[in-house]
């Protein structure tokens, strides 16, 4: 990896020149990749030799004694790809560096690819971040819980189902002093009991004191092992602002607004790739300056999604 000493750092992230002098050439890109895959040598997957010789500029690499061929990217999020790695690395830039986000119309613009590419791009990359998500411990201690529909508002209490709007679960781990620490965010079928009890029981620590609302799915997580505590809000714009859901909704707001302002539209089917992407970001606030090296080490760490799978399911 790149030597990062001297490099221009800050708590608001990476500075384009860092990143560019971190990552800038082919070459810097492919000996990250290598020391990510093989920081400890590279041993032949058929018959466990350890001497390789680099072939294709270190694209592909040769067992010296039973010849087996090797690729830098198989395996990784960037197998097959025609793109340089630089494009890549400056992709995963682009989307960990904007708390909001950034659109594929303007990924493309910047990266110099189609917006069909930027897109294909930009899901890879997501599935790595749910990858690193969906291995981080559950969420414990004191947790606040609220329901939310992205592309709608609460409006006078009322939380109907309306049409093309997708309801999720935001929940957050915060100090005793209320203080947020980790976030997470589940796209639901419906704010129900059963909905409720399968998220708390996959998200939460038992023994958990998760802090909510009235609505009656809530009690739910009770049966994940959590204490809980239902805290009467009234509703609407008095019930944001009210002070033990105070990150809950402001997180929320931020993301409803960054998604409203970098989105015109996420479907349903993409919602919840949308949102842990949102959650990596929050979850890694106070480490921006490393965030770059953590998304392509996961990148190299997480299986290749061909297109087909990544647009089939949902
Ligand atoms: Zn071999």
């Amino acid at each position: 990896m790149a030597a990062a000493e001297g490099l221009q750092r800050s708590i608001g992230g990476l500075s384009e020149a860092a990143f560019r002098e971190r990552f800038g050439t082919e070459e810097v890109c492919r000996t990250a990749l290598f020391e990510m895959r093989w920081r400890e040598g590279l041993t032949c997957p058929a018959c466990g030799h350890h001497g390789f010789c680099a072939l294709n500029t270190r694209k592909l690499f040769q067992c010296n004694r039973c010849k087996k061929q090797v690729r830098l990217t198989a395996g990784t999020v960037f197998q097959d790809t025609k793109l340089p790695l630089t494009v890549w690395f400056t992709a995963i830039y682009h989307l960990t560096q904007s708390k909001g986000g950034i659109s594929s119309i303007e990924l493309g613009r910047r990266l110099g690819v189609t917006q069909a590419t930027a897109w294909l791009l930009k899901h890879k990359l997501m599935r790595a971040m749910a990858e690193r998500e969906a291995k981080k411990p559950k969420l414990k201690g004191r947790v606040e819980i609220d329901d939310a529909y992205l592309g709608g508002e609460r409006s006078g209490g009322k939380r109907g189902r309306a049409a093309g709007k997708t309801p999720l679960v935001a929940a957050v781990e915060t100090t005793p002093e209320r203080k947020p620490r980790r976030l997470k965010l589940t796209v639901v079928k419906g704010f129900r009991k059963k909905e409720v009890e399968k998220l708390a029981k996959r998200d939460f620590a038992p023994g958990s004191n998760v802090v909510s609302d009235g609505l009656s799915c809530w009690p739910a997580v009770a049966k994940a092992g959590c204490d809980h505590f239902p805290m009467v809000t009234g509703s609407g714009q008095q019930a944001a602002r009210w002070a033990p859901f105070r990150w809950v909704n402001t997180t929320l707001g931020n993301i409803k607004t960054a998604i409203a302002g970098t989105y015109h539209h996420v479907s349903a089917k993409h919602a919840q790739s949308y949102l842990t992407s949102f959650a990596y970001r929050f979850n890694r606030r106070y480490q921006l300056d490393s965030i770059v090296e953590r998304l392509a080490w996961a990148a190299a760490h997480t299986m290749p999604h061909p297109y087909q799978i990544i647009t089939a399911d949902a």
